[in-house]
């Protein structure tokens, strides 16, 4: 089955579900939401803390990039830079730097490439960089 449909059929099983178990009430833990189709952590930790203003940091692949290019994490997946990036910053913090680390890579550091010199983050925190930051993979 192609992505597409996969996509169709978990938002079809995922509607029934909260229609018929959850009273057409999206569910407002962890648990509940990891167990819908098509909901992984991230998205159960995007719902949690942007819907119901629970403290969570969901990494996708841009936050765990670009938490390696800032040297937050050395973590090779996204479940680790998720527990390094909640370690480094207190829980109140959270789901607003989720957000302002999403716009500022979409702003200046991109998927497609980083010069590595030219952006004010990394001009102040590492100003003698010369050369673009690698990353490990997602
Ligand atoms: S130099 Fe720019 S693109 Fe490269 S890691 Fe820093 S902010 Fe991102």
């Amino acid at each position: 089955m192609d992505l597409q449909k996969q996509k169709q059929k978990n938002t079809y099983n995922l509607s029934k579900i909260i229609y018929k178990k959850f009273n057409n009430i999206i569910p407002n833990t962890f648990e509940k939401l990891e167990s819908l189709p098509g909901v992984g952590h991230k998205t159960a930790s995007v719902i949690m803390s942007q819907i119901f203003g629970v403290p969570a940091f969901p990494v996708d692949t841009h936050i765990h990039r670009l938490s390696q290019r800032w040297g937050l994490t050395s973590g090779k997946s996204v479940i680790q830079t998720e527990k390094d990036l909640k370690k480094l910053f207190p829980k109140h913090l959270w789901n607003k730097l989720h957000l302002q680390i999403i716009f500022y890579g979409r702003e200046y550091c991109s998927a497609r490439g980083c010069d590595g010199t030219i952006c004010k983050l990394c001009n102040e925190l590492y100003p003698s960089r010369k050369k673009a930051v690698i990353c490990l993979k997602a």
